[in-house]
């Protein structure tokens, strides 16, 4: 099966010939004898055979990542270089020729990393490789030093009981495990997002955690921690893979381990950014939207090349092969470049909380955000009427190498506050293997992105978009399909 699939592709990448030979895959023939009624017509079934032949002669949108990572680099929402980005993105997509290109705003809160140190001081001194993660307070001036308890994962720091780390520095230890589908994100993460607000209620004085990531590389990885206003938590840093072994192996010494941790960082109360969208503006349905978005902010460390420059470059790629074509889709198609998405999917609400009175209007919502690994599934949260419609797209995705995974997904990050007004999503699953090897790092840059994958995933998203806007029927989005 695998092997027909390459053979397939291979066929696709050789050019037109073979496309011209056959009939487009899945269209309906006098010949067929036991066939159901045509879901797509010959018609558009042609173009999205075009689109896969175009799509796989370009390349991916590599182009896109690699200017956005070479002139704007690093963009944490909030930061001057979100603003750039921003100006960047809406001159990028203008001069792509796409029919519209405006701004929508999303206001948050929003961090800034000054300076952070993490060292071992009894019973040896080591400094450790470490970030500060996002939404840390500082520490009193000269950092804070203390004796270290270690503990297994957020489940033990839940369980700990207050005497045992009152004026203690806490370290988690929690490892996360590698997977394709990134599943082992979800259970490590919350030591992450929730561990320093826990630490503090019980009277800790730092929060020390293991990356959240699968490296072995001595890069520590950062990312974002739950902020509500009022809460108090504690100065928290990740320190590298590397250094949390030798942080555990000292602990092992059985002797008392102290620790000195320095953050300076400052709160930002409210920032205005903007998701960047464009819309290839439909024939017959102009009002009907197909979208497809990443997120434009990154970390601050690294480029944000695979986290989400990638992204930017597959669903900008997609468009523009829909947007060279000689005719418009029926329905109309978005490119949305989300803000904000790293710090709490702000970009993400605001383009909910703007469309909740209009998803009936909104077709489906599926973002690209976990790297440029290849597409290796597709799964799909939609009405039982628009499920056949979902399974002829799959038969012109699977000469992509796509499987059919199922009804699920959220269709991403920034769709996910949508899911709560009813938005039927599709997800175009990547293999994310060695994605946490970089996620939030300084080793996220271009050099991680092979092309020839970006070149599969912005095909896949072009001929999803295109069968998407043609559809017979509504996907379903709209109150009916709420969920929480
Ligand atoms: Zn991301």
């Amino acid at each position: 099966m695998i092997m027909k699939k390459r053979l397939s592709l291979i066929a696709l990448m050789t050019g037109l010939t073979g496309a011209l030979m056959h009939p487009p895959l899945g269209a309906q023939t006098s010949m067929d004898t036991h066939s159901e009624p045509a879901i797509f017509s010959d018609q558009d079934l042609g173009v999205a055979d075009q689109l896969r032949t175009q799509g796989l002669q370009g390349n991916g949108g590599f182009d896109v990542v690699e200017e956005l990572t070479t002139l704007i680099g690093p963009r944490l929402a909030g930061s001057p270089a979100d603003a750039k980005a921003v100006e960047w993105a809406k001159n990028y997509l203008e001069n792509a020729g796409f029919d519209r290109v405006w701004l929508e705003p999303a206001t948050f809160p929003t961090w800034h990393r000054n300076m952070e140190k993490a060292t071992i001081t009894a019973p040896i001194e080591r400094e450790m490789v470490t970030l500060a993660l996002g939404f840390s307070p500082a520490t009193p001036a000269g950092g804070v030093e203390a004796e270290v308890v270690m503990l297994d994962d957020y489940e033990a720091l839940e369980a700990v009981d207050a005497s045992e780390v009152e004026g203690k520095i806490i370290f988690v230890r929690n490892r996360m495990e590698r997977a394709r589908d990134g599943s082992g994100y979800g259970p490590a993460v919350r030591a992450r997002s929730l561990g320093a607000r826990i630490a503090a209620e019980k009277g800790a004085v730092a929060y020390v955690i293991r990356s959240i990531g699968t490296s072995t590389n001595r890069f520590a990885h950062t990312g974002s921690q739950r902020f509500d206003v009022g809460v108090r938590s504690l100065p928290a840093v990740a320190i590298s893979n590397p250094d949390a072994d030798q942080l555990e192996r000292v602990m092992g010494l059985g002797e008392p381990v102290s620790m000195h941790i320095e953050v300076d960082a400052e709160f930002i109360e409210a920032y205005t950014s903007h998701n960047v969208i464009a819309e290839i503006t439909g024939s017959k349905y102009p009002e009907q939207v197909v979208a497809i978005g990443a997120h434009l902010d990154s970390w601050d460390v690294g480029t944000g090349a695979l986290d989400d420059g990638a992204g930017i470059g597959i669903v900008t790629e997609a468009g523009r092969l829909i947007n060279a074509l000689d005719q418009r889709p029926d329905r109309s198609i978005h490119i949305i470049f989300f803000a904000a998405e790293e710090i709490g999917l702000w970009g993400g609400r605001a383009w909910a909380e703007k469309n909740k009175d209009n998803f009936h209007n909104i077709q489906v919502g599926a973002e690209s955000d976990f790297g440029a690994g290849p597409i290796y599934e597709m799964t799909a949260h939609v009405s039982d009427e628009a499920k056949p419609v979902i399974r002829a797209i799959h038969q012109q995705l699977e000469p992509l190498g796509i499987a059919f995974g199922g009804w699920g997904g959220w269709g991403g990050p920034d769709f996910r506050p949508a899911g709560a007004y009813g938005l039927a999503t599709i997800d175009l699953r990547q293999d994310g293997g060695n994605y946490f090897d970089y996620h939030h790092t300084e080793n996220d840059t271009l050099d991680k992105i092979d092309p020839a994958n970006m070149v599969q995933n912005a095909t896949a998203y072009a001929v999803l978009a295109w069968l998407a806007a043609q559809s017979p029927v509504s996907f379903g989005s709209g109150p009916e399909n709420m969920r929480q």
